[in-house]
């Protein structure tokens, strides 16, 4: 993509009242806009790594079983009465709305009710089992606090992958393959050496639950974490009892605040008794189907890389969910030597199937250098007459600062 083609516009400053380093940065870099507290649209660069972002995220849940599919955001108040869900008494972030005859809907906070009753369309029998369903949708929460950018939306995309086995042995071994997901997914974006799975609590049907807890001032959790384990406990069940479970002492563990990136959880027959998911097993006896849920924010991913990847000159990110890999950034003007040389390197990278973004915009060389550090593409190639002096092109990586002159093979070695 050509810079000048791009619409948005990076600023100096952030809104005023945008606390959040994630908000400020990605506002900053034209990557989101604010629509309203805790509402935010995705501008053509945002957009590009948070489908990144859900590419990595849809090669997993592919990998262990999963297969994607697509509900709708507009809910049935029936379906909730049912579980006991629809009071804003119980649950205290709905949204709701009305059809014109009066009858009132719910606007999606999760999907554990909706695809429990699609399901009994389709599950009848232990044939039928087990089944992985996940998708990428958005959902709507009303949130009393929003001032965490991505980290906290009122609108926000999430994976929610549910799980349909037919006994507690297989929901936990199903559960261990999603830790591994999990596990390669927050390491593919790059969080990995600051994510620690967490012990949380678990609700009705297990003891625990699991959080992916990623480090970071900017969390709203506070976690101990056992670095010899890799692992963490949620303040909300840091116990006696949870500490001998675990096999950790307490003073061996790091207070440490987090953001909840991803979480597991094992439902057990709670939806499916109380919708009536039914299957008939070989013994032809009648049981209720045992679930789990698991879901990521894309979003509030997003925000965290932005949030502890970044420094005082804008972001950076993993080569994983760049928006682009290579950003590449002329210094001469229009029909210039150095623009022309930068054009064919764009078209040239292009066709090496690199993902590349020229600045091939006629502005000061100082403002290309920090709209280039601002955007945060893991490498920035320089095209002057300085460099074609020297027969090379000026490569700096985002991460790192370092900067090599490199001639044309050792700079596709480095990008690729
Ligand atoms: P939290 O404890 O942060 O309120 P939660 O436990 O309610 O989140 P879930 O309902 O299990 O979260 O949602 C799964 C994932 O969706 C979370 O781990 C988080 O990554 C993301 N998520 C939850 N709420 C929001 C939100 N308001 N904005 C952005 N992402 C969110
Ligand atoms: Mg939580």
């Amino acid at each position: 993509m050509r810079q000048s083609q791009l619409f948005t516009k990076t600023r100096r400053e952030a809104p005023k009242e945008e606390v959040s380093t994630n908000a400020k940065l990605l506002i900053r870099a034209g990557y989101i806009n604010k629509e309203m507290a805790g509402v935010y649209s995705f501008l053509p660069l945002g957009l590009r790594v948070r489908d990144k972002i859900a590419g990595i995220i849809r090669e997993e849940m592919n990998s262990v079983g999963g297969v994607e599919l697509e509900m709708t955001a507009l809910q049935n108040q029936e379906l909730y009465e049912k579980t006991g869900r629809w009071s804003d008494d119980v649950v205290d972030n709905w949204f709701k709305t009305k059809l014109k005859s009066g009858t009132e809907l719910g606007l999606g906070f999760t999907h554990e009710e909706m695809i429990t009753e699609m399901l009994k369309n389709h599950i009848s029998s232990y044939k039928d089992l087990p089944v992985y369903a996940y998708q990428i949708q958005t959902k709507f929460r009303n949130e009393e606090r929003a001032k965490s950018g991505l980290m906290r939306g009122r609108e926000f995309l999430m994976k929610d992958l549910y799980s349909f086995n037919d006994n507690q042995e297989s929901l936990d071994d199903f559960y261990d393959q999603m830790k591994g997901a999990y596990e390669r997914i927050f390491e593919r974006v790059g969080l990995g050496d600051l994510t620690y799975i967490t012990y949380a609590s678990g609700g009705t049907f297990s003891k625990y639950s699991h959080e992916y807890q990623t480090l970071s001032e900017a969390g709203e959790d506070t976690i101990y974490v056992s670095e010899e384990k890799k692992l963490a406990i949620n303040k909300e069940v840091l116990t006696e009892e949870t500490l001998s479970e675990l096999g950790v002492k307490k003073e061996d563990l790091v207070e440490k605040k987090a953001i909840e990136v991803g979480n597991i959880f094992k439902l057990g027959t709670k939806f499916s008794s109380a919708l009536g998911l039914i299957y008939t097993d070989e013994q032809g006896e009648k049981q209720p189907v045992v679930m789990g849920s698991y879901g990521i924010g894309l979003g509030r991913l997003m925000g965290t890389v932005a949030e502890v990847l970044s420094d005082d000159k804008g972001l950076i990110w993993p080569k994983s969910i760049a928006p682009f890999t290579l950003h590449i950034v002329s210094l001469g003007i229009k029909d210039s030597e150095a623009y022309k040389v930068a054009e064919e390197l764009y078209k040239h990278c292009g066709e090496k199937g690199l993902e590349v973004f020229f600045d091939d915009r006629d502005i000061a060389a100082g403002e290309k250098f920090a709209d280039a550090d601002l955007l945060g593409m893991p490498y920035r190639v320089v095209v002057s007459d300085k460099t074609l002096k020297e027969g090379k092109f000026e490569l700096k990586e985002r991460k790192s600062g370092e900067v090599k002159m490199v001639n044309l093979s050792e700079l596709l070695a480095i990008v690729k």
